[in-house]
């Protein structure tokens, strides 16, 4: 008894299959991207019942275009059975295109399981019909056909984990072809498995035949392209609505970035760029420009005495009245702490300046009420002038800096113009310059060490490597003073060996001791960054110390990073090629775009401590933007960490964000080597060691 097909039927299982193909390479991209850890089973298992529904009409429609001469109808615990293998296989399938990496042997495995459970779902369907003597199948074409399903589960599997991506070029085309693609082989393997069937002559069906074939062709059709479209539009809107959130929190970003967020002032970057612009426009029209540097007085002991409350409430005070009565060509920035300086352009003369100096001194010096407490603040102010005291940004600003520190030396609440002589930074950089030479052959340099934790567990998960310089007569110096002074010399690439050194040093210390392997993050300055041959540099320094690479990490700042994007994404992957992992440093403070995380590979990206103080105040600003940076950075699999941790309810707002590591005071300052070998010690069964904290991919 031979059968023959309905073209149109066989048409439309075709188009059922395409659908069905093109819902699952979607769904497997949106759950990459976009869906967040608690809703990804949602989608994991919605998808799977809609993926599931289309393949399993694909298949029903299939047999419905197939007619015997005698009337034949479907078993339906059977044929519901064959449904329920079809979502299971989808599931599957879903599951493995979205995790992290495909393996080869997690593509064969998963692709012959769900091979073999496509061909379980059509003998099944096929089985329903309860024929009588029972169907006899070609052996030969019965394998082939299941070979087919495995083949096209495999190139099905592929092509939606690598159309993953969805910063891809063409990605609607290429989704679109693979759909084609897995349609045909879904379909082919369907028909392969019909033809294998052979019908006795004078076959019964035995769960006879009620229904018209082209009715429930009709039905089916209709309810899986109602579940398959309903999907896709699903799909679309919450893709739709997550770019909306994601675009909104880089336009906060960069708000934030630019901003300080006490005062709302612009802050030292937006000045800077403000600056350059202001000496562009002055080599066109010849527009000299003034800059202000404000300096409160007395500031310090007021935070100290009264709390840094009245003091925060007292910078905002004078804030706004640094803003009052400038035009709005002129800026006012805030640099941090109680540093503010207003750049006035088009001054032709030293008096205008000095007008806007005379007014700031006076509107300062009125009463401000904090708390109900009276105070009375005064300001030093330093004037510099472009061209005549400097010929870019850091120039004027020394210069004007110097100005205002004569000013405080000539009895605070008064301004001082610029002369050469004030010149004091540029002196202390000159000495620091000639003193850091030595102290590099002295041993005045040494390295602390602070660790991070894990959120969830409190675990040590690793420790950043923090150098240090005590000057012989002026102390301990800040790494934020003398790194630019290395750098702009040169020094900071020996510096970096240096530092290099004694971190594989002290990594062979605790190896010795038995302590758990931790993984050591390094600071990399810009000038390092861009030296040629930085990552063979490296290799040999810890070659040397016989040091495993996955023992280190590297941090570079967003600025560093953007400097020049191909060589970038180079150099990171030449360093994760050899096993080290690298983190983005600072993140929010530079060039603040979510949008190149995607592009370079980082294994960790570090919040900058700046955006903690956002999350003391309960202020939704600061929380909003983290959550956004840890969906994101969970989508691409990257670690979050939180630095500059300080308060307790910090680090609770921070769990609740689900923020993976934090660093910072409230659980660990920087320890010198000797304090953090004890520490480690104290924590050895909380260390988190490098095979584990390694083992995350980097491809
Ligand atoms: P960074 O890489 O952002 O390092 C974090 C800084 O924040 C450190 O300052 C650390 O002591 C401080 N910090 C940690 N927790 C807290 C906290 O809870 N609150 C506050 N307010 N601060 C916290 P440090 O050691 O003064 O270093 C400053 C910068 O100097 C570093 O910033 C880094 O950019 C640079 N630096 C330090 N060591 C090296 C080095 O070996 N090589 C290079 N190239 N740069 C280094
Ligand atoms: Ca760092
Ligand atoms: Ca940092």
């Amino acid at each position: 008894m031979t059968g023959i097909y309905n073209p149109l039927l066989v048409c439309l299982s075709l188009v059922v299959a395409f659908l069905a193909s093109y819902t699952a390479v979607e769904v497997s991209g949106g759950l990459n991207a976009l869906a967040s850890a608690k809703r990804r089973p949602l989608w994991l298992v919605g998808g799977a019942v809609s993926m599931g529904v289309g393949i399993w009409s694909m298949h029903f429609i299939g047999m419905l275009a197939f007619s015997l001469p005698i009337q034949v109808g479907y078993d339906f615990s059977t044929t519901a059975a064959s449904l329920f293998l079809a979502i299971g296989v989808s599931l599957i399938a879903l599951a493995t295109a979205s995790r992290g990496v495909l393996s080869y042997r997690r593509l064969c495995v998963a692709g012959t399981i769900m091979g073999l459970g496509v061909a379980a779902m059509h003998f099944t369907g096929m089985h329903a019909m309860q024929m009588s003597p029972a169907i006899e199948y070609t052996i030969w074409k019965v394998a082939l056909s299941v070979g087919v399903a495995i083949a096209a589960s495999m190139a099905a599997l592929w092509l939606a984990f690598t159309l993953r991506a969805s910063d891809l070029e063409n990605l609607v085309v290429k989704r679109l072809g693979a759909a084609v693609i897995m349609a045909v082989a879904i379909t082919g393997m369907h028909y392969l498995g019909m033809s294998a069937a052979n019908f006795a002559a004078g076959s019964l069906c035995l769960s006879g035949g009620k229904l018209d074939a082209n009715w429930l062709a009709l039905v089916v059709t209709a309810t899986s392209f109602t579940v398959l479209v309903g999907t896709l539009a699903l799909l679309g809107f919450h893709t739709s609505s997550l770019s909306i959130s994601l675009r909104r929190a880089n336009r906060q970003l960069h708000y934030l970035g630019t901003h300080d967020a006490l005062t709302n002032l612009p802050n030292r970057q937006q000045l800077s760029l403000h600056i350059a612009q202001a000496v562009d426009e002055c080599a066109r029209r010849a527009s000299p420009f003034a800059v202000l540097f404000i300096d409160l007085d007395g500031f310090k002991s007021i935070n100290d005495s009264l709390g840094h409350g009245v003091g925060d409430d007292l910078l905002q005070v004078c804030a706004e009245r640094l803003r009052q009565d400038l035009r709005h060509t002129d800026m006012v920035a805030r640099l941090g702490g109680d540093e503010f300086v207003i750049v006035v352009e088009n001054v032709a003369e030293v008096s205008s300046a000095v007008a806007v100096a005379n007014g700031v001194l006076q509107r300062l010096s009125q009463e401000i009420v904090v708390n109900g407490l009276p105070l009375r603040v005064s300001a030093s102010i330093g004037i510099a002038f472009y061209p005549r005291d400097g010929g870019n940004v850091d120039e004027l600003l020394h210069s004007a800096d110097a100005a205002m520190y004569a000013a405080k030396q000539s009895g605070r609440n008064t301004f001082r113009v610029f002369e050469p002589q004030m010149n004091h930074t540029a002196l202390k950089s000159l000495v620091l310059q000639r003193d850091l030479h030595r102290a590099l052959s002295d041993g005045q340099l040494s390295m602390s060490f602070q660790p991070k934790f894990s959120v969830a567990s409190q675990s040590v998960t690793g420790v950043e490597a923090l150098i240090r310089w005590r000057h012989p007569e002026l102390g301990e110096i800040p790494p934020l003073e003398f790194i630019p002074i290395a750098e702009r010399s040169g020094l900071i690439v020996e510096i970096g060996d240096w530092v290099l050194q004694e971190v594989c040093r002290n990594i062979a210390v605790w190896d010795a001791q038995g302590l758990p392997a931790i993984c050591v993050a390094v600071n990399l300055s810009p000038i390092q960054f861009s030296v040629p041959d930085l990552v063979a540099r490296i290799d040999a320094l810890i070659g040397a110390a016989g040091v495993d690479p996955c023992r280190l990490m590297f941090e570079i700042t967003e600025t560093t990073a953007m400097q020049n994007i191909e060589k970038t994404s180079r150099t990171i992957e030449a360093l994760q090629s050899r096993g080290y992992t690298v983190a983005i440093d600072d993140f929010g403070t530079g060039y603040s775009s979510l949008g190149y995380l995607q592009r370079f590979r980082f294994d960790q990206i570090k919040i900058d401590g700046s955006f903690m103080r956002d999350l003391d105040d309960g202020g939704q600003r600061g929380s909003a933007l983290l959550s956004a940076v840890v969906t994101l950075a969970r989508a691409l699999q990257i670690e979050v960490v939180a630095e500059g941790v300080e308060t307790e309810s910090q680090f609770r707002t921070l769990g609740e964000l689900a923020c993976d590591q934090v660093q910072g005071f409230l659980l660990s300052r920087p320890l010198p080597a000797a304090e953090f070998l004890a520490f480690l010690r104290c924590a050895a069964d909380r260390i988190v060691a490098t095979e584990r904290a390694c083992a995350t991919p980097t491809a």
